[in-house]
């Protein structure tokens, strides 16, 4: 059962290496193959995949 958790540990762990790392300098990033849903490219800045329509960030 330990093993399990830590499996899924290091999957999550993978994931948000590959996912919320390697943003620009407005905290955006490409994703070319729209894993979030949002289209080719969006924001994390501190939060989860969103997109800022207007320039208008939703989470400030
Ligand atoms: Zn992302
Ligand atoms: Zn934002």
């Amino acid at each position: 059962m330990k093993r399990l958790i830590f499996l899924v540990f290091i999957i999550l762990t993978a994931i948000s290496i590959a996912h919320g790392g390697r943003t620009d300098g407005q905290g955006g990033h490409r994703d070319n193959n729209n894993r979030s849903g949002l289209g080719p490219y969006h924001y994390h800045h501190g939060y989860s995949a969103h997109l800022h329509k207007n320039n208008n960030c939703p989470f400030e």
